[in-house]
Formats: structure tokens, C-alpha cells, sequence
């Protein structure tokens, strides 16, 4: 049974005239890792953002574990969202930073602690949990940034280009490190991306958007190779 099941999804954004999602029909089966492509505009943020909850859905069924999640607010979606500006609190530390969401949902110190100095240790961010970001490169923000969403123990992971701002020695290191993440995790994945090397070395399925639909779903092989 799917996890994800998205059926006849529109939308479209007030005071545009056209849908910028105009039927997007996709099941993503559990400890999938989609990885959407297409290009600038076609789509592929707005319909992460409907996922999360933070657009509404104009049109359409979004249901996750069968349970039909359009009018269900954003926190009670259990679902973690990762961005390219992975926006951190400059003013807290890194253990403080990934812990925030957790205090916000009064989930108790010691469990809290558990999961912060966990994520940690498999990110290995155990030495800068005192830092506050500015005192941290690029891909130790970015690494910051996925932990504060490994800590909430999403179901579903959604990513949005994130590792577009890192150089490409970093870029590659973080594929690696999300693709095992992700094998140890299995959370449920959509990635958008522009990077064909990520859609080639991290889909279990890629997705081709193009003007607000499907164009084209398989495995990395499927889509890339043409013999
Ligand atoms: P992608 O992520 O594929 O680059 P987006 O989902 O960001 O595409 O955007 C798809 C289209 O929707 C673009 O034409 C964009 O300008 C438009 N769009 C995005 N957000 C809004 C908004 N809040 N209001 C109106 N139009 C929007
Ligand atoms: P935070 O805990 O990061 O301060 P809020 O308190 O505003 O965020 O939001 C509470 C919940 O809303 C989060 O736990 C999350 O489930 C959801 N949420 C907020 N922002 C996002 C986002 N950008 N992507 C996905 N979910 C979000």
C-alpha cells in the first residue's frame, strides 16, 4: 500500500489565471526516495509545499497512509521539510537549533536530548553542538539543517534543492551522507532537484515535472538511459 497518494492534485495560486499544478497523479510507496526534476517554474516547489500543508490544494486528493491530509494543518502532518536557504536560528547553538521544534511540541528534556546528541553523532556535528552557525562551514549548516529535521522523526521527508548552495566537492560528500540517512532512516523522501548526478545517484524513482504535470516517472535507469 502507498504512502504517498496524490490524485488529480491542481493548483492553482490566487490572482494567477493559469494552474500552476494542473493534475499531478503519483502513489510513492514507503522508504521510497522520488526525486522530482524539471525545470525553472514547472511546478516542483508548489507541489512540495502542498505536501507539507504550507499552499493549499486547489483541486485533488493528497492522502498519506490512506488518510486524506488537505485540510490537516502543517504540524500534524508529520512531515519535515528541508530548504536550500536552510534558514537557522543565528542566535542559538547548533543543539539548540535542532532542538526547537522538539521543545515546541513539549516533548520532555531527556527524550529530547536522546534524539538531539543521536542525530548528532550520525551527522557528525557531536564536537559544534555549542557553535552557533555562524561559526560553521557550509555543509556543517546544511548537515545542521538536516538534523533538525531528523529529530522530529518525520514520516516523510521533503527536500528542496538542498545542497544547490554547496560547493561541488560538498555536494557530492552530502549525497552520500542523505542517501545513507536515508537507507537508515527509510522515511518516506520526495527531493527536488536540478542536479542530474543527484537525480541519477539517489532516486529510487525520478519524476520529470514539466508545466505543471508528469512528463515522465521510472528508476534512474529507465529515465537516463536511452539505448
Ligand atoms: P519550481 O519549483 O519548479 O521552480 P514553483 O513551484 O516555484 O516552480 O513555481 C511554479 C510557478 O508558480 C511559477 O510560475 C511561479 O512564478 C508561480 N508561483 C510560485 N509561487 C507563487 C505564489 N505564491 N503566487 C503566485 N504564483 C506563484
Ligand atoms: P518551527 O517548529 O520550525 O518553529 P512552527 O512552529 O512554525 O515551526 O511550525 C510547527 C510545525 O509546522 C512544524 O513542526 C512542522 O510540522 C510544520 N512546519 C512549519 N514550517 C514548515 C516547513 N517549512 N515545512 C514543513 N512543515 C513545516
Amino acid at each position: 500500500m502507498a504512502k504517498i497518494v496524490m490524485k488529480n492534485i491542481k493548483k492553482r495560486y490566487k490572482n494567477s489565471e493559469s494552474l500552476t499544478v494542473k493534475d499531478f497523479n503519483l502513489s510513492i510507496d514507503h522508504k521510497e526516495f522520488i526525486v522530482l526534476v524539471g525545470p525553472s517554474g514547472c511546478g516542483k516547489s508548489t507541489t512540495l509545499r502542498m505536501i507539507a500543508g504550507l499552499e493549499d490544494i486547489s483541486e485533488g486528493d493528497l492522502l498519506i497512509e490512506e488518510k486524506r491530509m488537505n485540510d490537516v494543518a502543517p504540524k500534524n502532518r508529520d512531515i519535515a521539510m528541508v530548504f536550500q536557504n536552510y534558514a537557522l536560528y543565528p542566535h542559538m547553538t547548533v543543539y539548540d537549533n535542532m532542538a526547537f521544534a522538539l521543545k515546541i511540541k513539549k516533548i520532555n528534556k531527556s527524550e529530547i536530548d536522546l534524539r538531539v546528541k543521536e542525530a548528532a553523532k550520525i551527522l557528525g556535528l557531536e564536537e559544534y553542538l555549542k557553535r552557533k552557525p555562524k561559526a560553521l562551514s557550509g555543509g556543517q549548516r546544511q548537515r545542521v539543517a538536516l538534523g533538525r529535521a531528523m529529530v522530529r522523526n518525520p514520516k516523510v521527508f521533503l527536500m528542496d534543492e538542498p545542497l544547490s548552495n554547496l560547493d561541488a566537492k560538498l555536494r557530492s560528500q552530502m549525497r552520500a551522507e542523505i542517501s545513507k540517512l536515508h537507507r537508515k532512516l527509510g522515511a518516506t523522501t520526495i527531493y527536488v532537484t536540478h542536479d542530474q548526478t543527484e537525480a541519477m545517484t539517489m532516486a529510487s524513482r525520478i519524476v520529470i515535472m514539466k508545466d505543471g504535470k508528469i512528463q515522465q516517472i521510472g528508476t534512474p535507469k529507465e529515465v537516463y538511459d536511452h539505448p
